[in-house]
């Protein structure tokens, strides 16, 4: 049964560990809900679902109200991460006294991060924001073409790096996202365009995080994964991505995916899954490479997918195809 939304609740909150100067920390998240992205609202992104988290109708006293719910949940935690399932520094999502009242109520806080899409970020923006802040920016590719052909994001790689560059001559903290296997793209080709991406990021970020594409309900993303014309990234190509960035980059490097193990979310071979992943939150932690030290049989599966996905050419799930050409004949 589908939950219903209620316009002065926030969408979730719940409590997890991450990183404070560098120590894992305990943390609070909190989704709030808001009118929505004002780009979700022209179309949006082709893998985003967050726009089922929005109610048109959020007023700033509704918002107000989902304050104080989300300060019943808090615990004193050192680290607070505000999302909105859009922008938070959009004064639509937002209103300017409501971001006020929230920066007021985490002024203990070692750490408040959230996230806006670059056209909201200004210096007049962030002269606002408690030196606290890390700013978190959805740049998911370097690449333009990827970035508005496969994501549609409706701005551009430079956009974001602005963004950065102003949050860190501001002396802020930046945690820039970046997605691992958009639509449209081979395996291969995706971990190259995550790569170029970390470099990209690495001159403006002090924290790079990498998603991998989880299928969310609703999306464009899952209209081609329920055709076969999409697979998710295996948890191999995140690890390859990690081990061969890490070195080279300077900014933490850090991966915590959202349905990882699943058909719709990064996955292996369903026996590893869960030991490798928990090997890349071990590596988010520390930094050592040396944790992810997982193997399995499937690693050659995930070498042969590779190659035989660059002599087809195509980005279509190739072992479900197969799967049901091998249905097809069976019957
Ligand atoms: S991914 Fe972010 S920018 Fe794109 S539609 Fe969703 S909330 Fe908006
Ligand atoms: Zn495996």
């Amino acid at each position: 049964m589908e939950k219903r939304r209620s316009a002065s609740q926030p969408e979730a909150v719940w409590k997890e560990k991450d990183l404070v100067s560098g120590r894992e920390e305990d943390a609070m998240v909190a989704i709030f809900r808001t009118s929505g992205c004002s780009w979700a609202k022209k179309g949006g992104c082709t893998m985003c679902g967050y726009s089922s988290a929005s109610l048109s109708e959020v007023t700033s006293e509704d918002l107000m109200i989902q304050i104080d719910a989300v300060m019943e949940r808090y615990e004193g935690e050192k680290f607070v991460k505000l999302y909105t399932s859009g922008s938070f520094l959009d004064d639509g999502e937002i209103p300017p006294e409501v971001r006020e009242r929230i920066f007021r109520e985490f002024s203990g806080c070692s750490r408040i991060l959230f996230e806006s899409r670059p056209e909201y970020v200004t210096r007049e923006t962030l002269s606002r924001v408690p030196k606290t802040v890390t700013l978190a920016l959805g740049l998911e590719s370097s690449d333009p073409e990827v970035l508005s052909k496969s994501v549609r994001k409706g701005f551009t790689p430079d956009d974001s790096r602005r963004a950065g560059e102003c949050a860190k001559e501001l002396g802020l903290s930046v945690r820039t996202y970046l997605l691992l296997k958009p639509p449209f793209m081979i395996e291969s080709e995706a971990i190259e365009d995550a790569l170029r991406s970390i470099a990209f990021a690495d001159a403006f970020s002090d924290e790079i995080s990498i998603n991998p594409v989880n299928v969310q309900r609703g999306t464009y993303l899952e209209h081609l994964w329920r055709r076969g014309g999409y697979r998710s990234p295996w948890i191999w190509s995140l690890v390859d991505v990690i081990a061969r960035a890490a070195p080279i980059t300077k900014a933490r490097i850090m991966s915590s995916p959202s349905g990882g193990g699943t058909q719709r979310g990064v996955h292996n071979c369903g026996v590893c899954d869960r030991k490798v992943l928990d090997t890349i939150h071990k590596f988010s932690i520390t930094q050592d490479l040396g944790c992810m030290d997982a193997h399995c049989e499937c690693e050659e599966r995930w070498r042969r997918y590779l190659e035989s996905e660059r002599v087809l050419g195509t980005a279509a799930d190739i072992d479900r195809g197969i799967r049901d050409e091998l249905m097809l004949v069976g019957r």
